[in-house]
């Protein structure tokens, strides 16, 4: 098939789904490539309206991220931050200056009405991505996570309790009224070619968007193969608390642990599932939830690993 003629569907959350997405942005093109993003994460802080996932994944495709970092801009400075601290702000939570304008905008937009995905495609052609970036939703969703201290909004449990509580549960404020973004319902409702649910957190940034009322429907109803690439390698996370959070819910950290997470809780959808080289014993275990596995070298130390993952998934599931 000629590549130009491809129609995928990536489903991201922040720096793990960044990475793939730009691996397919660069293999592909942005004609060939729309990225649903989740927004659960979203918060408000002194006043600005943040959009961790979308930022994450306009900043890779854009080639404005700090790679090594894994979030925020590349060439950043601090200015902003060290004077908010001058006025003794709690600042653990970082933005930097670069960074600022995207969420200064942001807010502007929304409060003068605009949705998120309207403001979102502003600010992505901006930075020059032709690849279309949708928040899963122009709804507000927030993921709440339920711990031993009570229940904490995502940021609250992510930058100033670091993670630390156990993950008793989790739901998402505002899901049951939600509705997914038009934009990527009218998507499904023609052929593509692949769906690839980017190697994210299962629990904080796919969950969310596969819980949008009808989503997991259209996503069934493409026939597009539907293939997850596994977030934890050789039984750990690259980053961030994927693995705490399948501890805590009694799940084997492995690539199997993810498949069956996926298996369990959406039945049906997915079609194929990609598990790190180093993951390989674990193949037939998979095999045998009714997924094709197929394993590859899935950590993206950079670009050129970005965009090997991208070919190899597509050339092993798309005829
Ligand atoms: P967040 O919203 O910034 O936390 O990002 P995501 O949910 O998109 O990604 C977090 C997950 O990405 C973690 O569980 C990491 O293990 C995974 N991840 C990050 N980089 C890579 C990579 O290069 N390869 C794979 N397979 N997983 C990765
Ligand atoms: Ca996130």
């Amino acid at each position: 098939m000629a590549e130009k003629s491809l129609k995928i569907l990536a489903l991201t959350g922040g720096v793990g789904g960044a990475r793939l997405a730009s691996g397919l942005y660069s293999a592909f093109g942005g004609s060939s490539l729309t990225c649903l993003v989740n927004t659960a994460d979203d918060f408000e802080y002194l006043g600005l309206s943040i959009s961790p996932d979308l930022d994450s994944l306009m900043y890779a495709l854009s080639g404005e991220s700090n790679f090594a970092q894994g979030w925020g801009r590349k060439d950043e400075s601090w200015q902003c931050r060290s004077a908010l601290k001058q006025y003794g702000v709690d600042t653990r939570f970082a933005l930097g200056d670069r960074d600022l304008a995207t969420h200064i905008l942001r807010t502007q937009a929304l409060r003068e009405g605009q949705s998120l995905s309207e403001i979102t495609a502003r600010l992505n052609r901006r930075l020059l991505t032709d690849c279309r970036v949708l928040p899963m939703t122009d709804d507000r969703v927030r993921t709440i996570i339920k711990t031993p201290q009570g229940e904490l909004g995502f940021q609250d449990y992510f930058v100033w309790h670091q993670c630390e509580p156990t993950m008793l549960e989790v739901h998402f404020d505002g899901m049951a009224s939600a509705r997914p973004n038009p934009a990527v319902m009218q998507l499904l409702s023609r052929p593509l070619d692949a769906i690839i649910v980017c190697p994210s957190n299962p629990y904080v940034s796919i969950h969310p968007m596969l819980e949008l009322p009808g989503l997991v429907n259209a996503l069934r109803a493409n026939g597009a193969p539907v293939i997850a690439v596994s977030p934890i390698v050789s039984g750990n996370a690259l980053k961030g608390p994927a693995a705490k959070m399948m501890e805590e819910d009694n799940r084997p950290v492995s690539a199997a642990g993810v498949a069956g997470w996926y298996t369990e809780h959406y039945p049906g959808l997915l079609s194929g599932f990609v598990l790190d080289r180093q993951d390989i014993a674990e193949l037939d275990d998979i095999q045998a939830m009714g997924l094709r596995a197929v394993a590859l070298a899935t950590v993206m130390t950079g670009p050129a690993e970005q965009r090997h993952l991208a070919t190899d998934i597509v050339a092993e599931f798309v005829d």
